[in-house]
This record gives structure tokens, C-alpha cells and sequence, in this order.
């Protein structure tokens, strides 16, 4: 399926996380597929092993600064994938560090979270259980409080991957989200949401972005998953990054 229908990719990874490409090769891939945008969204400051820290954030604001010279024809944002790390939804960013972000994206990732008590027992146990076809309607209760903390807390713009490993009540999520502008990824990696919770998240006034979450160089620009049900759904209109043009993140207003 065609790539370039998407104007910007607003969720890739680098080697300052665990992607394979560089800033510069994200970047080259990106033009490639005639993307007009790309954003640099590596692993939160709080993920083990796996994520960025305030140095090597350093290293990536200078880079992308020489690439935004090197390469005029594409806009590059330099963001993150924060972590929502506790039941209280607070994610591995701090207002100082925020303010450094073009774009902040926030999803929950296991291993954020397996060590640290008490989210240990509060997301992590209920994540692996997940894995293993168990969730009580308790815990799907728990976790769509710990996704509305957050949003509600942090000006968040993405929802990354929503309910992977941590199921939620769509309607509610959906809600919230569509009330205070938080864009909800329809994640082609992990294919959610499904088709059923997608219904909902339309239903309840969810604006949605299509992005590859590539950690591979020939990932940029893949979102095919996602655009199978844009199409399906005809809801071309509510997805921002299809149109032509840039659109506004909820941390910038
Ligand atoms: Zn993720
Ligand atoms: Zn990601």
C-alpha cells in the first residue's frame, strides 16, 4: 500500500532507543516516501536499557538541528514516547523536560514498569496475565483510570499503541480523549485498536493519527494496518496526519 498518503510519520524510533536507523537515515527514509514530516519519538526517560537520558537527549537536539538545515524539504520534531509508569498515571517526564518536546506521545510499556514497585503489581503482574488471556473487568477498570490520570494531568498529544497489554473501557478512553484533544494512534505494529473498540473510540468523537512506530528503517511510513480500517470506516476526515496540510498538538496550544 502507498505510504506518501500520510503527511507526516509522528512515531518512529532511532538508536537512541532501541530502533536500528539514525536521526539522519529516519530522516532520508522519511523523504523517500515524500513525507512532508517525521518525528523523532525514541523510548521515555524512565525506560531501562531501552530508553533515552538527559545526555544522549542532548546528543538528538543538536543533530536534529544541523538535519533541520541539511534537510529543509521535511519538518523534523524531536519528541518523545514517554512511559505512563504507575497507577497514577504519571508518565517519565518532567515539566522541564517537556518543554524541550516538539511532540510528546505517552504508552504503556512493560518494561517501564517491572521494576518498580508498587506499579510492579499495579500494571506489570495484570500486563503479563494480559499476555496469558487473563483480565478481570476490575483491572480494565484500573488501567482506563490510570490512561484518564494521565491525560488529564499532562498535555499529552498521543496515545501510542492504547489498551496493548493494558485493556480499557474504549467509550470512557475515548471520551476523554475527544474532550481534551489527545490524539489516539491507531497503531499498525500492534494492531489495536481492533475493530470493535475502534467503533468506539469513533463514536465518541476521538480525533486519530496514523503512524508506523517503525524501530526498523524500512518501517517509515508503514501504516498499512491503520489504513485499512481509516478506509473501512471512511473516517479519513477524522485522521489528522492524512490531510495535506499540518495540524495543531494539544502541548502546543
Ligand atoms: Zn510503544
Ligand atoms: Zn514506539
Amino acid at each position: 500500500m502507498s505510504t506518501n498518503l500520510i503527511y507526516g510519520d509522528y512515531h518512529t524510533h532511532t538508536v537512541f532507543s532501541h530502533g536500528k536507523g539514525t536521526i539522519e537515515q529516519n530522516v532520508q527514509e522519511a523523504i523517500k516516501h515524500n513525507l512532508k514530516a517525521i518525528a523523532i519519538t525514541d523510548h521515555g526517560f524512565g525506560q531501562p536499557f531501552a530508553g533515552i537520558t538527559p545526555k544522549s537527549f542532548e546528543v538528538m537536539k543538536e543533530q536534529v538541528k544541523e538535519l533541520r538545515v541539511k534537510y529543509p524539504e521535511i519538518k523534523i520534531l524531536l519528541g518523545v514516547e514517554a512511559n505512563i509508569i504507575n497507577k497514577k498515571g504519571e508518565i517519565d517526564l518532567t515539566d522541564e523536560q517537556e518543554k524541550d518536546m516538539d511532540i510528546i506521545l505517552a504508552g504503556y510499556h512493560l518494561s517501564a514498569t517491572q521494576r518498580r514497585l508498587p506499579a510492579l503489581f499495579s500494571l506489570a503482574v495484570p500486563a503479563v496475565l494480559w499476555t496469558a488471556g487473563i483480565c478481570t473487568k476490575g483491572q480494565v477498570r484500573r488501567n482506563t483510570q490510570v490512561y484518564l490520570k494521565a491525560i488529564q494531568s499532562r498535555k499529552i498529544d498521543v496515545i501510542t499503541h492504547p489498551g496493548y497489554m493494558m485493556p480499557i473501557d474504549y467509550d470512557e478512553f475515548g471520551k476523554c480523549c475527544a474532550d481534551l484533544g489527545t490524539l489516539v494512534e491507531i497503531s499498525t505494529r500492534h494492531e489495536v485498536p481492533t475493530e470493535e473498540n475502534l467503533e468506539k473510540l469513533i463514536n465518541a468523537g476521538v480525533n486519530f493519527i496514523i503512524n508506523s512506530d517503525a524501530h526498523e528503517l524500512n518501517e517509515i511510513g508503514c501504516v498499512d494496518y491503520a489504513l485499512g480500517l481509516v478506509e473501512k470506516y471512511n473516517i479519513q476526515d477524522r485522521v489528522v496526519n492524512l490531510n495535506s496540510c499540518e495540524f495543531k498538538l494539544r502541548s502546543k496550544s
